[in-house]
């Protein structure tokens, strides 16, 4: 079975922070992406790519809540070709201030079952800080269309580290946030990306990004406050109550089988990664010509198979199963990687518990710097 993303690159306006393959003033090109989008399924449906099952879908962006009357349309007609799962995850992004009740509630009607909101902050300096078009008073109202629709099961991202923020305003945040008692909460560390605003303004001296202790203690905060509001903490930035964990992004964690449509989106089928071509109008015109959007690919090694999924499977909190590590390659963690283990083992970055393998509490705080030793194969 897989998971299957579809990327919807456009965007009202671009955010000063984002570096994700999304696009302003571009709207115009809509109608010929859905098309071309259209051309790209059936290939795959010729293939057979989805004969295995589809046990998630997510419409990820860019922002496709600006589209949900195309995307419906979309679904309507390739959603009975996919063999999807009956109990599949169908989630859609959605920005604050982009869709109508009207819509939400026509959406609620198709398979889409779950919402993922780009919340940020609630503070209004801060959104505005950040690029964002819509205000605090946006949240609160796209949160109560969705709940009015009948989701039950919504997503909210929020931002710490911003410029600006401080301790008592991450503090606000989360507690406004968990009072609105989403299913699920992402909490991300702002990272200065290259071809951003926020990188121009850094590297000129006129952005001062907050220091690692106070990112840390930020993290520790929310790891804190929503783990006592009773959302379970499993993995590196995201949280859920019982029942409620992401089946879309556990298939990337678990380094599954996934196919990814829309520009710039990435596939993992039988040990191959490929992505598309990143540009709207280079992808449009290759499915226009009958060409493959694809443009690069890699056949990855057994080595780097078993490296990604230690790495990706050490993002969850609860680790890699061992015996899971050892069926999927014919080889145990500890034979694959005895000289990182016995170093991270020795400071204390990792730990062994009921058969899993799992960044401790220190580690998850330097988890890039436990992954990196797992990069080079052992003799
Ligand atoms: S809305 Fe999302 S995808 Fe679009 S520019 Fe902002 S952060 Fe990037």
């Amino acid at each position: 079975m897989i998971g299957l993303y579809i990327h919807i690159p456009f965007c009202a306006s671009k955010c000063y922070y984002c570096d994700f393959n999304s696009y302003a003033g571009k709207g115009n090109l809509a109608g010929s992406f859905f098309e071309a989008l259209a051309l790209e399924v059936e290939s795959y449906l010729k293939q057979g790519v989805f004969d295995q099952g589809v046990q998630t879908i997510f419409f990820g962006g860019g922002t496709p809540s600006l589209y949900i009357d195309e995307i419906i349309e979309f679904l309507n007609v390739y959603y009975p070709r996919w063999k999807v799962v009956s109990d599949a995850e169908i989630t859609l992004e959605a920005n604050p201030g982009t869709g109508t009740a009207e819509k939400f509630e026509k959406l609620r009607k198709s398979p889409v079952n779950r919402l993922s909101f780009g919340f940020q902050s609630f503070h209004p300096t801060i959104l505005k800080k950040l690029g964002r078009t819509h205000g605090p008073e946006d949240l609160f109202q796209a949160f109560q269309m969705a709940r009015n629709a009948g989701f039950s099961n919504i997503n909210c991202d929020l931002i710490f580290a911003i410029p600006g923020q401080t301790l008592e305003m991450w503090q606000e945040d989360l507690d406004r946030l968990i009072g609105l008692h989403p299913e699920h909460i992402s909490i991300y560390n702002l990272t200065l990306e290259e071809g951003t605003r926020f990188w121009d303004w850094y590297a000129r001296g006129t952005l001062k990004m907050p220091d690692e202790d106070l990112q840390l203690t930020l993290y520790q905060l929310g790891i804190e406050r929503l783990s006592k509001a009773g959302y379970q903490h499993y993995e590196i930035s995201n949280f859920a109550l019982p029942g409620f964990r992401s089946k879309h992004n556990q298939i990337y964690w678990r380094n599954e089988e996934y196919l990814g449509l829309g520009p710039g989106a990435f596939s993992y089928l039988s040990g191959r990664r490929f992505s598309n071509v990143r540009g709207i109008e280079e992808y449009i015109q290759r499915l226009f010509k009958g060409d493959s959007p694809v443009v690069e690919e890699e056949i990855i090694s057994r080595n780097k198979q078993m490296a990604e999924t230690l790495m990706m499977h050490l993002r969850l909190t609860e680790g890699i199963p061992l015996a899971y590590f050892q069926d999927r390659f014919g080889v145990s963690v500890e034979e694959a990687y005895p000289q990182a283990l016995q170093k991270l083992f020795h400071l204390k970055l990792i730990e062994r518990v009921d058969g899993y393998l799992r960044l401790t509490r220190e580690g998850l705080y330097v988890a890039n710097e436990v992954f990196i030793e797992f990069l080079d194969p052992e003799p």
